[in-house]
């Protein structure tokens, strides 16, 4: 596929780049500096930033091209918006708070358990240069769980991406967590959303797991 990557040069996308090239697909990267004018390309892949995706992404959409998205920062309104400028467009549209396979599978068994221990609180762990806090999986994990848990956001040096979930009952703790020890985390996710695109509806597909289950 023709891909426009979107963040080329940040600590996801210099990763991705080659992953993507190493897959057979072709790479057209766009930096911050660089104007988006992306006709032909077949999706582009957002990883910029919290203040520059939502802008973006409704760049990419007005040229006709399908967007994935791995920025997070995106509001609901936000989000509803440009997945009715996608659906119009008869485009797709596919944004996942996180691409990492092991983290989709963290939020669901917390889920499950969550049935048994529903009393939970989340902690966050990210690099200390990370814009957003709390960060998006942690709220998307959140939303699969009773009540309104408390998410409590680390940013310090020495960190990457990590999460764990809390269940705390009488006399017992569980804690599921995961870590993202490097940006090659994320690839296999990018990937997977490239191979599925052809067979998403129009408009906006929200998380990975959507795809795990197909
Ligand atoms: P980063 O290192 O800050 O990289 C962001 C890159 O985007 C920078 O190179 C930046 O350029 C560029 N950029 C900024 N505005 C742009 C624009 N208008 N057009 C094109 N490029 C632009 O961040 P990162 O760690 O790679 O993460 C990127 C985003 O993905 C963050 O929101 C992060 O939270 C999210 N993320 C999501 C996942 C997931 O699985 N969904 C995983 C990891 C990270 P400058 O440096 O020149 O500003």
């Amino acid at each position: 596929m023709r891909v426009a990557l979107l963040g080329h040069k940040g600590k996801v996308g210099r990763v991705l780049l080659p992953a993507l090239e190493a897959a057979g697909h072709e790479v057209m990267p766009i930096g911050r500096e660089d104007r988006i004018e992306i006709g032909g390309a077949d999706v582009a892949i957002n990883f910029t930033r919290p203040d520059a995706v939502f802008t973006t992404v409704r760049m990419c959409l007005e040229q006709d091209v399908s967007c994935i998205v791995g920025t997070t920062g995106l509001g609901r309104d936000e989000l509803d918006h440009l997945g009715d400028v996608a659906r119009e467009r008869s485009l797709v549209l596919f944004v996942a708070p996180n691409f990492a396979v092991g983290a989709v599978l963290m939020m669901r068994l917390a889920a499950e358990a969550s049935r048994w221990l529903p009393r939970v609180e989340i902690i966050e762990l990210h690099h200390e240069s990370k814009a957003d806090a709390p960060s998006g999986t942690a709220k998307a994990t959140a939303e699969l769980l009773p009540g309104k848990p408390a998410i409590h956001a680390v940013r310090l040096p020495g960190l990457v991406a990590h999460q764990e979930v809390l269940l705390g009952g009488e006399g017992q703790l569980l804690t599921i967590r995961h870590d993202a020890n490097s940006r090659e985390a994320y690839i296999p996710g990018v990937l997977l959303a490239l191979d599925r695109l052809p067979t998403l509806p129009s408009g906006l597909t929200m998380g990975l797991e959507t795809l795990l289950d197909s």
